[in-house]
């Protein structure tokens, strides 16, 4: 068996205990003669995966009772849309553009009723997280909408923008659990978990109890009414249960190696390995105002496309993988999830070096 360092965006790099677990629970989950993937979800063993990886979530998140947790199918894409849906009670809501995750949340939300873009930092490429202390928001704003870590252009909100008393709605997709957030400062937290918790298929929202309720806009389809999925506690209809079950032992892994608290200062250490290297170099550049850069992913440069080009080769070639930026960025990127080991980072940066070296 030979394993990679995987530096993709997502789905990306999963702990391999946990794969080695799945793949010996594989034929026979616990005597049961079958796999997770092969029993009914209304089954009791399948009960208490479900009942258990929402137990761990609540227990790593510190999330208050009155917050609920809901598995959605559809991805954060299709969450752009639940938002609306379930929250725009006035019509009108307030965006933070940060990035495309961002713009297309927006857009979708234009569908359903007035936004108001209250920042952007997209006149510097979403370079930068704009100040957010004293926004314009329009008092019958329904929620304040933010992408709280910026997977494509790396940038992240260290501090969360203040809404003035609206609800904030945020997608964490790309640092879900990386470290402790306060649960209680959001209305909805939501992320896609193919990023940084397990594989594609499924979004975790988190949302506070008075948010889900029978008022949505008309026409919300069932299923994407959070009431729904809430009373039914994520089983109106068949959730992703292979998802669940493999989310379930992430959860497990990450209590394990000592919840969130010693997650973040892993991502620290391997995000300093790396940026203290980017700002030495004379080759590569980080694209980035360094105080809002992510600990998650790192878009970088070497201002020459076919250099970039070669770079991404030979570090292919040499098992550091999924290093290109996305498509509409270009350069490299390196995402370091937490189950990204900081040998995967130390190597990556000492290969690097020796790049650097010989393509002076
Ligand atoms: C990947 C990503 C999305 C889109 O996720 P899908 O599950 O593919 O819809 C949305 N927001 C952020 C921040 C992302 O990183």
């Amino acid at each position: 068996m030979s394993r990679v360092y995987n530096f993709s965006a997502g789905p990306a790099v999963l702990p391999e205990e946990v794969l080695q677990e799945c793949a010996a629970e594989m034929m026979d989950y616990k005597g049961c003669g079958m796999s997770v993937m092969e029993m009914s979800h209304r089954s009791k063993v399948y009960d208490q995966i479900i009942k258990e990886a929402e137990a761990d979530l609540r227990d790593l998140m510190n999330i208050p009772d009155n917050y609920k947790v809901i598995f959605l199918q559809g991805g954060a894409s299709l969450v752009f849309a639940e938002v609306p849906m379930n929250l725009m009670k006035n019509g009108k809501a307030a965006y933070i553009i940060t990035g495309q995750w961002a713009k297309k949340a927006a857009a979708e939300a234009e569908k359903y009723g007035e936004v108001v873009k209250v920042a952007s930092s997209a006149d510097k490429t979403f370079s930068y997280i704009p100040d957010c202390s004293d926004l314009d928001i329009p008092e019958d704003a329904d929620y304040v909408y933010i992408c709280e870590n910026n997977t494509i252009y790396g940038t992240k909100f260290w501090e969360l923008p203040n809404t003035k008393g609206h609800i904030l709605v945020s997608d964490v997709s790309s640092c879900f659990l990386s470290e402790p957030i306060d649960v209680s400062k959001y209305g909805v937290v939501y992320g896609g978990v193919q990023k940084n918790v397990g594989p594609a298929g499924m979004v975790i929202a988190v949302i506070r109890e008075d948010l889900i309720t029978d008022d949505v806009l008309p026409g919300t389809p069932t299923l994407l009414k959070w009431k729904t999925q809430a009373d039914a506690l994520s089983l109106y209809n068949t959730p992703p249960c292979y998802t669940i079950y493999i989310c379930g032992k992430v959860f497990k892994w990450i209590k394990k190696m000592g919840g969130l608290e010693v997650m973040k200062e892993r991502n620290e250490k391997k995000a300093k390995v790396f940026y203290d290297y980017l700002d030495s170099s004379k080759m590569f550049k980080g694209t980035v105002v360094p105080k809002d850069r992510s600990l998650m992913n790192a878009p970088f440069v070497t201002g020459d496309a076919d250099l970039d080009a070669k770079f991404i080769k030979e570090a292919t070639d040499a098992g550091f993988v999924n290093l290109k930026g996305h498509k509409t960025v270009g350069g490299m990127r390196a995402s370091m999830y937490n189950a990204m080991p900081i040998e995967g980072v130390e190597k990556l940066v000492a290969f690097m070096e020796k790049f650097e070296k010989e393509n002076a």
